[in-house]
């Protein structure tokens, strides 16, 4: 598996994890390089709980849906995990482009405490924000590797979904289209 990560910064460069659990389909954790197994390991079952509700929920469907709607296919995710990815790192997916784990940030904190940093600069709930950072990864995992061309397909989701909804989960989505948006030009123009 190739050292290729990519994750929902501002910067999209390649990280290598400094140590990491993942747990496998079976509920197996394995941890790589870690200098805290007990707390590596913890994240990464707590991870996958958050990914698996997010696969199970409504908007995890509706996304998933949308992405075969699209053409695309999802890789094979093995794992999921909870690494050291550095500094305002939320997650990331590690993948050679056939299957992957995906990670959460941990460095001394929760995936949640990430999400809830990220949630503030976007001025985005916590539910929201969530969603959102999962389906970025999720865009990666259907093929678009590119910061630019992963938030280019959740903006063109949430305006679906927006346009599918009324009232206040318009407004939601309708917002969180226009953080996916932001993000595309900033990596557009660090594409450049
Ligand atoms: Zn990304």
């Amino acid at each position: 598996m190739q050292n290729y990560l990519s994750h929902p910064t501002l910067d999209d460069y390649v990280i290598n994890p400094m140590g990491m659990a993942v747990v496998d389909g079976n509920g197996k954790a394995q941890t790589y390089n870690s200098d805290n197994k007990a707390a590596h390991t913890r994240e990464a079952y707590s991870t996958k709980r958050i990914v698996n509700d997010y696969l199970s929920s409504k908007e995890g469907h509706a996304f998933v849906n949308y992405i075969y709607s699209r053409g695309k296919e999802l890789i094979e995710i093995k794992g999921t995990g909870a690494g050291d990815l550095g500094q305002g790192v939320v997650a990331a997916i590690l993948h050679n482009g056939l299957e992957g784990v995906i990670l959460s940030n941990y460095e001394g904190k929760t995936f949640t405490y990430h999400v809830a940093d990220f949630a503030r600069q976007y001025h985005l709930d916590q539910d929201s924000a969530m969603e959102y950072v999962l389906a970025h990864e999720f865009s990666h995992a259907a093929g678009n590797y590119s910061e630019r061309e992963a938030e280019g397909m959740i903006k063109e989701f949430f305006l679906e979904q927006a346009g599918k909804s009324e009232g206040s989960e318009k407004a939601r989505y309708q917002k969180l289209a226009e953080v996916a948006g932001e993000r595309e030009q900033q990596a557009k123009y660090q594409e450049n």
